[in-house]
């Protein structure tokens, strides 16, 4: 029985939020998901990164062929092993799929509300 899936579109921060709070890069690196490379290139030298960096787009889902698609996020690898923070463009939240706002562009009316909230669920980073 297909499950009905609703689609959202949320404030960039409040969906940073729930990535961090569903804890799914780290769960990744666990091996609790399975992280499949949908690309990864040279990071665009406009965008301030290092020489060397690469700019990953990844995709978190259950084990399992069928396993859920849990979050698409793009981050930035640098050559010395560090990493900027994903960056969800979808999230999988129960029966809902969210969105981004292109809040980077534009801020929206929630961004207020939900910037800190998103730093402040950002686990560190090794
Ligand atoms: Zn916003």
């Amino acid at each position: 029985m297909p499950s009905v899936v609703k689609t959202r579109w949320l404030c960039l921060w409040q969906v940073r939020t729930k990535l961090n709070e569903l804890d799914i890069v780290n769960r990744a690196e666990r091996q609790h998901l399975e992280t499949v490379v949908l690309s990864k290139t040279a990071a665009n030298p406009d965008y301030n990164q290092p020489p060397e960096t690469q700019s990953l787009m990844l995709l978190f889902k259950m084990h399992g062929p069928n396993g859920v698609v849990l979050a698409i996020t793009h981050h930035y690898l640098r050559r010395d092993g560090t990493s900027s923070p994903h960056d969800p463009k979808f999230v999988r939240v129960a029966n809902e799929k969210w969105i981004p706002r292109p809040c980077n562009s534009k801020p929206c009316p929630d961004c207020k509300q939900w910037q800190q909230k998103a730093i402040q669920t950002l686990s560190p980073r090794p």
